[in-house]
């Protein structure tokens, strides 16, 4: 587009290569636009609450994500609208920030498009519009904050934050086990969290998959896991008080170079070459020991001869450990990576409390467990599932139920779930609306009746009339004037969140109130589109 003048200095507009190009203006440009926002939406809508759906998507190289979270279906739908691409980008923003939360920032954003839509049919400016959005926001976030609870937790009494985490994990596939997984998470936050500064390194946590057993073997390590055994199965299977070498110059002696020629024309020479050999590894061995190791982590192999002989100078090995587990093992147990022999000393050497090879049911499969490290507090929740499609959701989820742990140790306000807080901020803002003159409060109204789609769209999914259901959960609130009724998804018998122990974090909702009206007065003030048409 370029803005030209003609001869009497009246400015117009060039669009270069008119014919390829389709533009929308003004409402046309808004309508479009609001559209394109909404289908998004309605597509999470139905994944949202412990009755969500799950969607099945199909990659382009045939793998199968089944999933219930919202930034991970809009992640892998290939969207191309543009608009539609910036409520993927609300998801993942959500995700980024606060973890949780990722389908109903997106459900608010459609409810508030749909609502405008509304608004502009009366004629009311876009503008207008917005600025009515911005307001009511500021509203609804403020009173999130007056109707917030805070609890108290520390390192033994945690029990809040398991209530929280399984809130969360109650809406995901894996909700059968969400006690054990809610436990696991959150021993691992605060395995790892600094509760002083309320800091919490989630790169300490690392999560591990694997296909087999079920979903209750789910366990969390207080240490690092290695996919190896130990070179030689005879070699011990667990090792208290490890003190680790970690390797990664060849432990075999040096092979002759293909440069050089070594003839052996008889035995004797082959004899000696042999011993020689022998008494070199032999060497290697006895310097590993003489500086108190008592597990040798390689990255390089070794052939049979010389596992024979570790195994009998009572060394245990392992071989062909990847670069990046090794600096791994390197950090957690506070070792150096030793890349010459004549390297090693005794400060080098890892210490790990105990190492351990587990084998897995009837199969052959062992991993090596490195626990109580020395200088880490590295953690290491070790996934097993029916299949990979489980073992990724679920890694999913437990991603979901540690950003909820993390977000309480920083800021531990918690609001009600299951609609309730939105009710609450509905009802807020709609009263707040009385109070402007001019037409904000048109859309101020809509922001509120937008609120209520989240209720609205968990009583949907559990099957319950979502207008009879919503209007008796609100009335119920206007007279008790509690904040903390919400849908009864689950057919509890009650509509008290704080019974059935349905909690979210306060800035999760916050967070999803204010990104969700940011893109939404984003969509609103874009009245120009010009892209290149289809064919
Ligand atoms: P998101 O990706 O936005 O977290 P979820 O599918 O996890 O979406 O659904 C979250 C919604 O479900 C929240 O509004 C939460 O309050 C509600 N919810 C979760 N568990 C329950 C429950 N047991 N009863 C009622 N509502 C619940
Ligand atoms: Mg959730």
């Amino acid at each position: 587009m370029a803005l030209a003048f003609d001869e009497y200095g009246r400015p117009f507009i060039i669009l270069r290569e008119q014919d390829q190009k389709t533009r929308l203006k003004g409402i046309d440009a808004q309508k479009a636009n609001i559209a394109a926002g909404k289908a998004v939406a309605r597509i999470l809508r139905s994944s949202l609450g412990p009755k969500g759906m799950d969607k099945m998507l199909q990659g382009p190289d045939g793998d199968v994500t089944i999933t219930n979270d919202g930034a991970t279906i809009l992640e892998q739908m290939d969207v191309d609208n543009q608009i539609a691409k910036l409520m993927v980008e609300l998801s993942r923003s959500q995700d980024y920030e606060i973890g949780d939360g990722t389908t109903g920032v997106v459900v608010v954003a459609g409810a508030l498009l749909e609502q405008a839509e509304r608004q502009l049919d009366r004629g009311i400016h876009p503008i207008r519009i917005a600025e009515g959005y911005e307001m009511a926001s500021r509203v609804a976030v403020e009173h999130l904050e007056r109707i917030s609870q805070k609890f108290e937790f520390d390192a033994d009494n945690f029990e809040s934050l398991v209530q929280t985490c399984m809130t969360t994990l109650s809406s995901k596939i894996v909700n059968r086990c969400k006690r054990s997984l809610a436990e696991i998470a959150v021993k691992a936050v605060l395995a790892v969290a600094d509760l002083e500064r309320k800091d919490v390194n989630l790169d300490l946590i690392k999560v591990e998959g694997k296909v087999g057993g079920k979903l209750e073997d789910t366990e969390l390590i207080y240490g690092i896991l290695v996919d190896k055994d130990m070179s030689h199965p005879q070699m011990p299977k667990q090792i208290a008080d490890a003190n680790i070498a970690i390797l990664t110059c060849p432990f075999e002696p040096p092979k002759p170079k293909t440069k050089h020629k070594v003839d052996i024309d008889t035995v004797e020479k082959f004899e000696t070459l042999r011993k020689q050999e022998q008494q070199y590894f032999d060497e290697m061995v006895q310097k590993c020991k003489d500086v108190g190791a008592t597990l040798v982590i390689c990255q390089w192999g070794f052939d049979d001869e010389a596992n024979h002989l570790l195994m009998h100078r009572n060394l245990p090995a392992v071989r062909w450990v990847g670069g990046v587990e090794l600096e791994l093992i390197a950090i957690a147990t506070g070792g150096r990576i030793v890349p010459r022999f004549q390297e090693l000393t005794p400060e080098k050497l890892g210490k790990a409390g105990l190492v351990r090879e587990k084998s897995f049911g009837t199969t052959k499969e062992r991993m090596l467990y490195i626990e109580h490290c020395a200088n880490s507090k590295a953690v290491t929740i070790f996934i097993r599932g029916g299949n990979k499609m489980m073992i990724e959701e679920t890694k999913r989820s437990i991603h979901d139920a540690l950003c909820v742990a993390r977000n309480l140790i920083r800021s531990n306000s918690i609001v009600y779930g299951g609609g309730a807080a939105e009710i609450a901020c509905s009802l807020a803002v709609d009263a707040a609306a009385d109070k402007y003159p001019g037409v904000e409060q048109y859309a101020i109204r809509a922001f509120a009746e937008a609120l209520d789609s989240v209720p609205m769209a968990l009583a949907e999914n559990s099957g319950l009339q979502p207008i009879e259901t919503l209007s008796a959960v609100k009335s119920q609130q206007i007279k008790e004037n509690i904040p903390f009724y919400g849908i009864d998804c689950n057919d509890v018998g009650t509509n008290d969140m704080r019974e059935q122990n349905v909690f979210e974090t306060l800035i999760g909702k916050q967070q999803q109130i204010l990104l969700a009206t940011q893109v939404v007065k984003m969509i609103l003030k874009i009245d120009d589109v010009i892209s290149p048409s289809e064919f």
